[in-house]
């Protein structure tokens, strides 16, 4: 029988896989609009090669290698099954984002040509529920991997990303939209309802 590390490890190869295959589509048609503010700088890409490294590079030399091995704990079935479930919401959460933002989403910091602000769908509750998603495929890694290093790096990496730039984006936001953002921003959460 299949071990429940090696499970987790094949379950979440395929989560990052089932979430490329997901973004692919939305990604392509967003690339074709042209940008009109770029905030991108050298601060963001930063941001986004930490989220890659701790969301992917370190996970997957784990899942490859095994290594850090002195990292590693024994695996639980309670934390493998939160996991799938939690796989499963961030892949839910993806999906409603992407299919609110449509050709408004980008990576980085940016604003495209005739920038609307979304404030439906999902959007109509939280106002950065894309991040909510993130938080959740860094907290099903964490689940999946019983390892400290590779399961909890997507936590630290993504969370770096996270608390730098979401002021800076509100901030862009704001400028781009005043009095409508002022409004949408006082009725709705940032990440998670009633907390955040
Ligand atoms: N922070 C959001 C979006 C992440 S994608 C979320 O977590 O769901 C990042 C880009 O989305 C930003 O560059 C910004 O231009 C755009 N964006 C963020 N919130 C938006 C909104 N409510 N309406 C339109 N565009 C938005």
């Amino acid at each position: 029988m299949i071990s429940l590390v090696s499970a987790g490890k094949v379950l979440w190869v395929l989560h990052v896989a089932a979430w490329y295959v997901l973004r692919r589509p939305f990604d392509r048609r967003a690339r074709k609009v042209n940008l009109t503010v770029d905030r991108r700088k050298g601060a963001d890409t930063a941001r986004l090669a930490v989220s890659l490294a701790g969301l992917g590079i370190i996970p997957a030399i784990y899942v490859a290698t095994g290594q850090p091995h002195f990292a590693s704990y024994p695996a639980s079935t309670i934390l493998f099954l939160l996991g799938i479930a939690s796989g499963i919401l961030s892949l839910i959460m993806f999906r409603l984002t992407h299919k609110a933002l449509g050709k408004m989403w980008s990576v980085s910091l940016q604003l495209k040509q005739d920038h609307k602000l979304i404030t439906t769908g999902i959007y109509k509750y939280l106002r950065h529920p894309m991040y909510t998603a993130f938080w959740l495929m860094a907290l099903t890694q964490a689940l999946l991997l019983p390892n400290y290093v590779a399961g909890l790096a997507g936590i630290v990496g993504f969370g770096y990303l996270f608390f730098s730039r979401i002021g800076p984006e509100e901030v862009m936001l704001q400028e781009a939209f005043g009095e409508e953002y002022s409004r949408y921003r006082a009725r709705t959460w940032r990440v998670l309802p009633y907390v955040y």
